[in-house]
């Protein structure tokens, strides 16, 4: 286990003390001010080209235009997102790019037009600030806003532009609309989300993605009820969130499936109730014995056709699967299609099928209540510079959650040197 020493339990209030309307000093202020009026030169983990290692580099941001937040960033996870981006599998176009779209930092500055949110507040990076007006979203279904999808493929912000230029005058992508491998981000308003200030900010930078893909494919997507069995098959970072959500939800059976055996341990202190190490057995079938039939829902956390296939055939009749894995652009899954005659379904579940605004003060509460754990999720903390020793961490499949302190007081922990 990497050393992990947390400062504090609760978060200091560091270099950016909370300021209210009304009651900011004009000295801050006009600090802040400048802050947002000037572009700041900072050092951000960039992505020149697919298999190339993503390098700390000095670039500029510039400031929050109308509608948009700059955020201090205090850490950062890295998820396997940034792995497929980083190795090019999600399609062409998607460089030079400053990674990353899941951490928590604090409020320095807003631009015009926003509200709700100050400086030093605390928030969640989401990468979806959904426009609320397209078809998806005015049917509630903001994960699928047609133009954030749009911008978050060109690595752009709501008006179209980017706030990040390279040394050499080149343009940078925000990586996923968030861009927070950087010791600051400008996000649209909407994707950052406020959280209490006594949430460590180096637990809640794993809310933004990973937890919220996890309980809302259990909560939203597959709809879990109280008594139902359940496979999570994959036991990395969403994964293992996958299993604590299907304990919360009242799942009855919780079946963990992996290759690597400390990763089904990690599960089973989780509330699995079953562990099948997929190296030794044929998990589909060890399942289906486990369960007298197959289970209700098969969530696949992997991203690859073998484990798809798996989830499929671990199903009773009218289970449902749920890909929440990201598997690489061109990939393709084959089913036995007689099978749908028993009314299995297969159905994707992208950032938790549910708007990120309203599930994410419910997951602050379960945190604080002590009923989520976020620290035992996280096997490294690494400085910025760690982040290709953590892509090949996800490559390899080793360790739970890499998170970047990409400031010590603010995210409340200090980051280990890299072994
Ligand atoms: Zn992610
Ligand atoms: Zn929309």
């Amino acid at each position: 286990m990497p050393a992990i020493r947390p400062l504090t339990d609760t978060v200091p209030c560091g270099t950016t003390p909370p300021v209210s309307p009304g009651d900011a000093p004009a000295a801050q202020t006009g600090v802040l001010e400048t802050r947002a009026a000037a572009p700041l030169r900072m050092r951000a983990c960039v992505l020149r080209e697919p298999g190339v290692a993503p390098a700390v580099v000095w670039v500029e941001l510039a400031p929050p235009r109308a509608g948009e937040v700059l955020v201090r960033v205090a850490a950062a996870g890295v998820c396997h997102s940034d792995a497929h981006l980083a190795d090019g599998q999600l399609g062409p176009g998607r460089w030079p790019m400053v990674l990353g779209h899941e951490g928590a930092g604090v409020v320095e500055a807003v631009g015009a037009g926003v509200e709700g949110l100050v400086p030093g507040d605390h928030v969640v990076f989401s990468m979806v600030a959904s426009c609320g007006v397209c078809e998806a979203c005015r049917s509630g279904r903001r994960t699928l806003c047609g133009p954030v999808g749009a911008r978050s493929v060109a690595g752009r912000l709501a008006d179209g532009t980017s706030r990040l230029t390279g040394a050499d005058g080149a343009t940078l992508q925000h990586g996923l609309t968030v861009a927070c491998f950087a010791e600051y981000a400008v996000v649209a308003a909407a994707a950052a989300i406020p959280i209490p200030a006594d949430v460590p900010l180096w637990q809640a930078a794993l809310l933004g993605c990973g937890v919220v893909t996890a309980f809302g494919a259990v909560a939203h997507a597959a709809r879990v009820h109280v008594g139902e069995r359940v496979a999570v098959i994959g036991c990395g970072g969403v994964g293992l969130q996958a299993v604590s959500a299907a304990r919360l939800a009242g799942a009855a059976t919780i079946i963990a499936v992996d290759r690597r055996p400390e990763k089904l341990e990690h599960a089973l202190r989780r509330g699995a109730t079953h562990a099948v190490d997929a190296s030794a057995v044929d998990a589909a079938a060890a399942i289906v014995e486990l369960t007298g039939g197959g289970v209700d829902h098969a969530f696949e956390v992997v991203g690859s056709p073998a484990t798809i296939r798996t989830a499929w055939d671990a199903l009773r009749p009218g289970g449902t699967a749920v890909v929440v894995g990201l598997a690489p652009a061109g990939v393709e899954v084959s089913l036995p299609a007689i099978e749908f005659l028993s009314e299995k379904s297969i159905m994707g579940s992208y950032y938790g099928s549910a708007d990120p605004v309203q599930t994410l003060p419910g997951l602050i509460e379960l945190v604080r209540s002590g009923r989520l754990e976020l620290a035992d999720m996280v096997s490294h903390l690494i400085e910025l510079d760690g982040v290709p020793a953590a892509l090949d961490r996800l490559r390899a499949g080793e360790g739970d959650r890499s998170v970047i302190v990409l400031d010590p007081e603010l995210a409340g922990a200090e980051a280990s040197p890299a072994p």
